[in-house]
């Protein structure tokens, strides 16, 4: 008897219930939810034995509970990776006028694909048929889910049971069990690689071309790069080849982007409107990577390629709804007026943002977080080299500057990582030479990861 005394000391549910952090719970979480954690909090305690909570202590539980459970997942970071299109991250962000576009697509119904002048059916791609072909110079456009649909569907379209000839430098992997070989045999497009790892010529194609060739296929290594003793058939050598062949070619160019990137002090990537004017037939290309738009998967090129693509079954399975299209309408339209687009198009903007700029961030921002670190930890501050990312131009780090933090003996980085991830807003760095690098390239709201670090001594931060 004496031994069980303690357990009935417990405060009741209704007991908790009857107090004004509860009512609180019951106001912001709802009655059900609100009992539910009390009740697994007092069954908590009664398992953990020791010392018995009283009824607040019990209703600070459940608040703890609640708030983890409730916490979103996907709710803003501060991506300090130095990655600015980093793939786990999400990509490009949009920009203003995307943003304010889908939302509204979100709110209201919308023309998706209804003709406002005849009051017909409308066509749903038909939204941004015009201005890809604008600011591509090819003869009609289509889109899908993102670029792996893109080149599933083109490949699917023009060799289903046929051959696609590629150059064996070109059958890449490109992340999440993105692998060519793979897609090739899922679009039932037979394989046929041409040329050594390092070196393709003219001839290896034109030896591969038979009555069995669907398409020639040109493939942009993306995230990495064959250098030394090396030769590909360029874009317009290929064409050519494809076309004494009587086949087509598709030039999947990845990232792709419009505008030649030098104007803002980037390396050169070859624009979609070269791909068309070298002579691909389609060429393929991403929403979200260099172009700074929501994930999708563009394809433009040859009208009556287009429509064949539009007519494959796969089409409807890979569309894209009327969120992503309003989104990409307003981020194509920024496209329009090039003098403004650094100011508009976040991606630009990070991507151009001058490295003495970074630095003095990074000046402004290091006492605070030299503050909001216990005693023994260091803060300095860094030169660090950003990534465009997404496969863009991998070897082309653009200078940047952060802070550089270092822990003191016994304790180690992977803690003090955790604890930048488990802020409110999350911060995500990383480590190289025994210190958690944060690269500011991508920092833009100062004010607000100030603030955020005030959460670092908190009882699941470095305490
Ligand atoms: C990124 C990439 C893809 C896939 O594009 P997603 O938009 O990620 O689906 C396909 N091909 C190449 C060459 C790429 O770089």
């Amino acid at each position: 008897m004496v031994a069980k005394a303690p357990l009935r000391a417990l405060p009741s549910v209704d007991r908790v219930l009857g107090l004004a952090a509860a009512a609180a719970l019951v106001e912001r979480f709802g009655r059900s939810e609100a009992v539910d954690a009390i009740r697994a909090a007092l069954a908590e305690a009664r398992a953990a034995g020791g010392a018995l909570p009283g009824a607040a202590d019990v209703a600070a539980m459940a608040r703890d509970a609640l708030e983890r459970r409730h916490r979103d997942a996907l709710r803003p970071l501060f991506n300090l990776t130095g990655t600015v299109l980093h793939t786990n991250l999400g990509r490009a962000l949009l920009a203003e006028a995307a943003i304010e576009a889908a939302v509204a697509a979100m709110r209201d119904a919308a023309a998706l694909e209804f003709d406002l002048e005849t009051g017909r059916r409308g066509e749903r791609d038909g939204h941004l048929r015009e201005i890809l072909c604008e600011l591509t110079g090819a003869e009609d456009a289509t889109l899908v889910n993102n670029n792996a649909a893109a080149v599933l569907i083109a490949l699917n379209t023009l060799g289903q049971g046929r051959e696609a000839i590629v150059s064996r430098g070109e059958l890449i992997e490109i992340g999440g069990a993105f692998r060519m070989p793979d897609i090739m045999a899922r679009a039932g497009v037979r394989l046929v690689e041409v040329g050594t790892t390092n070196r393709t010529h003219p001839g290896d194609y034109r030896t591969a071309l038979g009555p069995e060739t669907g398409l020639v296929l040109k493939v942009h290594t993306s995230n990495y790069r064959i250098e030394g003793f090396t030769a590909e058939v360029a874009g317009a050598a290929l064409a050519a080849i494809a076309r004494e062949g009587g086949v087509p070619l598709l030039n999947d160019l990845g990232s792709g982007t419009l505008l030649n990137l030098s104007r803002w002090g980037l390396k050169r990537e070859p624009t979609v409107r070269e791909a068309v004017e070298e002579g691909a037939d389609l060429v393929t290309f991403s929403g979200d990577k260099l172009l700074g738009g929501p994930q999708a998967g563009f394809i433009v090129g040859r009208k009556d390629l287009i429509a064949a693509i539009n007519r494959n079954p796969m089409k409807r399975a890979l569309r894209v709804d009327k969120v992503r299209i309003a989104a990409l309408a307003a981020t194509l339209k920024l496209y329009r007026d090039p003098d403004r687009l650094a100011k508009r198009l976040p991606t630009l903007a990070l991507l151009s943002r001058k490295v003495v700029e970074i630095e003095a961030l990074a000046r402004r921002v290091e006492p605070h977080l030299a503050a909001a670190l216990p005693a023994g930890f260091g803060v300095a501050l860094c030169e660090c080299r950003s990534q465009i990312g997404s496969g863009a131009l991998p070897l082309d780090t653009l200078p940047s500057a952060g802070l550089r933090i270092t822990a003191p003996r016994g304790r180690d980085l992977d803690a003090l990582s955790a604890a930048f991830r488990a802020l409110p807003r999350p911060v995500i760095g990383y480590v190289r030479d025994g210190a958690l690098v944060l690269d500011l390239r991508c920092l833009t709201d100062e004010a607000g990861f100030i603030a955020n670090l005030s959460a670092l001594r908190a009882p699941h931060g470095l305490a």
